[in-house]
């Protein structure tokens, strides 16, 4: 089984601002604790990639938005560019932002291109997964929409493609761009919207025409945890992909669903984390996965070192190496775990009760099993 780990070093000196949340540290941070793991010691299983071309990205966005975009490299922000939903607090204007949009779609682009070429049955670009970006706007820190494209090129390569995000914010401009497509089934599993940004992925919402029932929502509240993941998993998603039957799986893993995240509410722990991958793994499909939201540095890298090294099969133990000399940027503040296992915080609220779980798989199943042929 050939695993890829697509890294590029000039991804991480892009910033969004020295207080936005989303932060390419974690990319390097990540490098380095998968190396320090023995997790590269493979042959050529990291490998650069380049950024993609501005024609690239018209398969899923607008030409005016991508004006805007290329017109706020510069950091300056232009008329009408509120219209992309640029330049507010959450998508800020930076030097070197179209820049960074290329390398993130060109990262995506090559994974997707490492699997249908047979290159690799498995590829994991972590700087990818930025999920909320729409087509003619910027959305939730993200600018292009990198698992868009790359499940167009799929598309483009006649696959019938399955798309899990775990990120704990609903995948909306993936469904978005795949609303009216059976080729395409997305499974979102993420924190109610109405507890929680962009406010959408309601049970109800199942796609259109042709694509009606291949948009799948699962909505959590806060406070869930393992258990309700993996009954999602198990009760939901494992037989939706043995229905489905897909050619490639492509997973959103957004690290922001882990205790102590300081955007989100829900407390999955790593060894749920761990358990979501071994479920991934034993659909034996070619997959590929980029990161995506994860606001407590710590725990994105540790979960995105845990998912490559599920995609190698190698579970690590608990042992943290130690940290770098020095770390970059603004990760030089945080707390170095002790163990790669252990929640960074306690539980910030009791699990609710196990009948709310039980009604929200029972409400997505009648939903959507039905037109898939699965008994509800
Ligand atoms: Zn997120």
């Amino acid at each position: 089984m050939r695993a890829i780990y697509l890294y590029n070093p000039l991804v991480v000196e892009i910033n969004y601002g020295s207080s936005h949340p989303f932060r390419l540290e974690r990319l390097w941070l990540t490098e380095y604790l998968c190396r320090q793991l023995g997790l590269f010691a493979a042959d050529d299983c990291v490998r650069s990639f380049e950024q993609a071309e501005r024609g690239d990205l018209e398969a899923a966005h607008e030409a005016g938005f991508l004006d805007a975009l290329e017109i706020a490299e510069h950091g300056l922000l232009g008329p009408g560019m509120m219209r992309y939903g640029l330049g507010s607090g959450d998508n800020p204007i930076f030097p070197g932002l179209w820049d960074y949009a290329l390398y993130t779609a060109g990262g995506s682009l090559a994974a997707a291109d490492l699997l249908l070429e047979g290159a690799a049955e498995r590829v994991f670009h972590p700087g990818g997964g930025l999920h909320h970006a729409l087509r003619g706007r910027a959305s939730g820190f993200c600018y292009v929409n990198d698992v868009a494209l790359a499940i167009h090129r799929m598309l483009a390569a006649e696959k019938r493609v399955l798309y899990f995000d775990v990120d704990a914010h609903h995948g909306d401009g993936v469904q978005e761009a795949f609303l009216d497509l059976s080729r395409v089934l997305t499974i979102s599993i993420h924190q109610d919207g109405r507890t929680l940004f962009p406010g959408t992925g309601f049970v109800n919402d199942v796609g259109v025409g042709q694509g009606e029932g291949y948009s799948v929502n699962v909505p959590l509240l806060p406070h869930m945890s393992d258990e309700e993941y993996l009954r999602v998993c198990d009760e939901i998603v494992t037989p939706l992909v043995t229905a489905f039957q897909p050619d490639l799986i492509v997973t959103e893993l957004g690290a922001d669903a882990l205790v102590g995240d300081p955007l989100t509410n829900l407390e999955l722990t790593l060894e749920g984390w761990w358990a979501i991958l071994e479920r991934v793994v034993s659909w034996g499909i070619p997959w590929m996965a980029v990161g995506g939201g994860g606001y407590e540095m710590a725990n994105a890298m540790r979960a995105w070192s845990l998912a490559w090294a599920a995609m190698l099969e190698q579970k690590p133990g608990h042992e943290m190496p130690p940290p770098p000399e020095r770390l970059p940027g603004a990760a030089a503040s945080m707390d170095w775990p002790e163990d790669l296992w252990a929640p960074i915080a306690p539980r910030s609220g009791p699990r609710p009760d196990g009948d709310v779980i039980s009604a929200v798989i029972q409400q997505v199943r009648s939903q959507v099993f039905p037109y898939h042929g699965l008994a509800v």
